[in-house]
């Protein structure tokens, strides 16, 4: 039912960077397939949720887990959580192939990890599911049990901090006053950042392909509608990318009018090369994986008796940390998104260090 993969066959995979361990997990009985990636423990346990998805294939489900796993281990050092990265993927349409049976199947390979992955809730997949696995495995987060099952509103007040970072970093100021935000998607966390920004003072341009939430936003901040294709080109002071990701490419680069881009999406580089493009137009990048650590640092830290105020100052920190990325990519003459990456990996190499002496 589990079986560790060979990392030497793996290594030419899509996604492998040279991951500690990676399972295979089925179940005929339960329905079970797909993946755990353990990227890296060198900070902690890894943890990243579990994504259910209609995957082609096999290769692009371990693709996905490999991924995501090793953006987990970047996401959660930066974040300053004890915790490295990991991802469980489960191979299925979360409409059609759900059963209580398929997360208790999970939870039973997760358990016999012994701690070293724990899991929560991803795409595909819900509070109540991360219940039933709870019933076979301690290690999972997120539960109807725990005190954090909605991540959401944790995020949208990291995004509206590192909105603020940026803004003193670019104008040196402190207040949202006079500043207008693009909001694009104005679902679970663009809506409450939207709500966020109009309670600090700031101008909204919002889209969604969701009409209702778009009505509900113009009319309870005074936003002003566009079309979802134009919202990277309004004329804001910051672009909040809150919808899918690879929002920012080499056709919307050049046409971004923002100085600051700072929002919520997951992946908002279709490439690499997008990073330097964003560096040479002078447009000030906060990296998604940076800005958007507010709900894993919620679900990672929100446990039963846990003080609130120690999960918002934890939150509210990401403020603190992007502006030490925008300090350091300018002293450097550098992306962001590589100084991010540098800081991550330098975080851990420390901890590595610190363990072999
Ligand atoms: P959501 O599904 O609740 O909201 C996404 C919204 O974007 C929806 O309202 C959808 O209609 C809209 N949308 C889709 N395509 C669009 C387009 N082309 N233009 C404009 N709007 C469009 O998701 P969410 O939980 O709010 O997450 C938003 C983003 O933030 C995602 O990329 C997600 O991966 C990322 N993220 C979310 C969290 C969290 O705590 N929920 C944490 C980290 C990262």
């Amino acid at each position: 039912m589990l079986e560790t993969l060979d990392a030497t066959v793996l290594a030419g995979h899509a996604g492998y960077q040279n991951h500690e361990q990676i399972v295979a997990l089925s179940d005929e009985i339960a329905g079970l397939s797909g993946f755990i990636a353990i990227h890296d423990t060198t900070l902690g346990p890894a943890m990243g949720g579990c994504r259910m998805w209609d995957y082609a294939d096999e290769a692009s489900a371990l693709t996905d887990a490999l991924r995501l796993s090793a953006g987990m281990t970047a996401k959660n050092a930066l974040a300053n959580l004890d915790f490295g990265g990991g991802k469980a993927v489960i191979i299925g349409d979360p409409r059609k192939d759900k059963t209580p049976d398929l997360f208790r199947a999970l939870g039973r390979a997760i358990e016999t990890l012994g701690g070293r992955y724990i899991t929560a809730e991803d795409v595909g997949v819900t509070t109540a599911d991360m219940d039933f696995a709870a019933e076979t495995t301690g290690h999972v987060r997120g539960t109807s049990a725990m005190g954090i099952s909605d991540p959401s509103p944790y995020t949208a007040l990291g995004v509206f901090h590192g909105i603020l970072a940026a803004v003193s970093d670019r104008f040196g100021a402190t207040s949202l006053i006079g500043l207008t935000v693009s909001v694009q998607g104005l679902g679970s966390v663009g809506f409450r950042l939207a709500e966020r920004l109009h309670g600090a003072g700031a101008g909204l341009v919002v889209s969604d392909i969701d009409q209702a939430a778009v009505d509900r936003a113009v009319e309870a901040f005074g936003a002003t509608a566009v079309d979802p294709d134009e919202t990277h080109r309004v004329a804001a002071d910051i672009f909040a990318p809150c919808a899918l990701g690879g929002s920012l490419n080499a056709e919307t680069i050049p046409e971004i009018r923002a100085a600051i881009i700072a929002g919520a999406a997951n992946n908002q580089l279709a490439s690499e090369a997008d990073a330097d493009r964003l560096h040479r137009r002078g447009v000030l990048y906060a990296p998604d994986f940076a800005i958007n650590a507010g709900g894993v640092i919620a679900v990672a830290l929100g446990l039963p008796g846990v003080a609130e105020r120690r999960i918002t100052d934890k939150v509210e920190a990401i403020g603190a940390t992007l502006s030490a990325i925008f300090t350091r990519a300018r002293a450097e003459d550098r992306a962001t998104a590589h100084i991010a990456d540098q800081l991550a990996q330098e975080r851990i190499l420390a901890a590595k260090a610190r363990a072999a002496a």
